[in-house]
């Protein structure tokens, strides 16, 4: 088959090792010892070759490796994998190669190893620019390990770069959030992420600041949290320092500099199709969405399920489990899910849902199905219309839980 006749994919790679856990983390990550790792990637390698078979009608256009922290393996093992991925899918000379890293893993070797497995994006995971609060949320770096990995990485020729940033931390004041911000900015990347703390149950901040993310859920004066005033003065400082130096807001978490958005998250938001890879890693394939076991020692005795046959199930079939603590699902979306799905994501990016590709993908008009809740939220002063594009307006991604959730469809 002609590369022009395939149909467009993305990969995500789960490395699920770090060296510790941050106070607020609840990904699927562990420490974990050299050779469990060597394992692990082998069984990755394994998954490779069996999950490709089912992929030779994709193009393969970004691949992901995410984590946990994907730095903490050896350079050489990235390239290995991105080695087996090159010979067992078919991928895009200019497609877009990331790699997590967290800046206290990241050595020179690693980055020359990065370099010549054609990795072309990296995202440092910075989180603050202040010790203190480095400290406070256990991350196992400083900012002075960031400032040099950054700059290890421009010398070895890195010129797309994302900075991730967590602001709303315990205890932070707005005036620490502008001073990560500034620290950042001067690092001049070209990308930044700044997502707002989450206290996510069955992590150590959950039981020290989950009483007081309730409270601030419900409006009620945080002891510790910034409260919901501060945290919207944090975001719109984010927008108006971060658009001041040339970067737009593409989606609500996400800037970039011009032509720098992330390929690999803008497919996402658009529904492209993905393959997961790894350890709990989800995937969305033929309007199926599925994930792997998420229990370690069911992975590395290669219990990441049969593509083709997954591929192959009935609607009837879907089914969502848990074995003790592993669990694994799959789900068919209807034409109506698919819908909605496709109006969440789709209108958490700035430039919103174009009404031609919604027509495209469905045959059918925009308005025919949503013609109603476009006319209400229009209204309302929640959503725009420019270019035979729908959006967000800025008062609407303020209330974008109420905004997206009306486009739920009825049964
Ligand atoms: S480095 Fe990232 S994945 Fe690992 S524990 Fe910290 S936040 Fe979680």
């Amino acid at each position: 088959m002609k590369n022009e006749s395939k149909r467009e994919l993305e990969l995500y790679l789960h490395i699920p090792f770090c060296v510790r856990k941050c106070y607020y983390c609840d990904f699927l990550s562990m420490p974990a010892e050299e050779t469990l790792r060597r394992h692990y990637v082998d069984m990755l390698l394994e998954e490779i070759k069996c999950k490709s078979k089912a992929c030779s009608g994709y193009l393969v256009s970004s691949v992901f490796f995410g984590g946990g922290t994907p730095s903490l393996l050896p350079g050489v093992q990235i390239k290995e994998l991105m080695d087996a991925l090159r010979q067992n899918f078919c991928i895009r000379e200019d497609a877009e190669i990331t790699v997590e890293c967290n800046p206290g893993t990241l050595t020179r070797q690693k980055l020359i190893f990065y370099k010549a497995a054609g990795i072309n994006r990296l995202s440092l995971g910075l989180q603050s620019a202040s010790n203190r609060e480095l400290q406070r949320i256990g991350r196992i770096h400083t900012f002075q390990d960031f400032l040099v990995s950054f700059d290890l990485a421009r010398k070895i020729g890195f010129t797309n770069i994302n900075v991730d940033v967590i602001s709303a931390l315990p205890n932070q004041t707005l005036q620490d959030w502008e001073y990560t911000l500034k620290r950042v900015l001067e690092t001049r990347p070209e990308h930044i992420s700044a997502y707002s703390l989450i206290v996510e149950p069955g992590t150590p901040f959950y039981e020290q600041y989950g009483e007081d993310e309730l409270c601030r859920e419900q409006g009620v004066e945080p002891k510790d949290l910034p409260n919901e005033k501060t945290e919207r003065q944090m975001y719109q400082m984010t927008q108006e320092l971060l658009g001041q130096k040339g970067y737009r807001r593409y989606e609500i978490s996400n800037y970039a500099l011009p032509g720098r958005a992330c390929r690999h998250n803008i497919g996402y938001w658009q529904m492209v199709p993905y393959l997961g890879l790894g350890l709990g890693s989800s995937s969305f394939l033929e309007n199926i969405r599925f994930s792997n076991t998420t229990g370690l020692s069911g992975y590395l005795k290669g219990n990441f399920g049969d593509l083709e046959k997954i591929l192959n199930k009935s609607p009837s079939e879907s089914l969502s489990f848990s074995q003790g603590n592993q669990e694994q699902s799959l789900c068919f979306l209807n034409k109506k899910q698919q819908m909605e799905e496709f109006m969440f994501l789709g209108l958490r990016m700035t430039d919103g849902v174009l009404r031609s590709a919604f027509e495209e993908r469905f045959g059918l008009e925009l308005e025919s199905i949503y013609g109603n809740v476009l006319k209400k939220l229009q209204r309302q002063g929640l959503l725009g219309r420019q270019e035979g594009r729908i959006f967000l307006t800025e008062t609407g991604i303020s209330v974008s839980n109420y905004a997206l959730s009306e486009f739920l469809l009825e049964e």
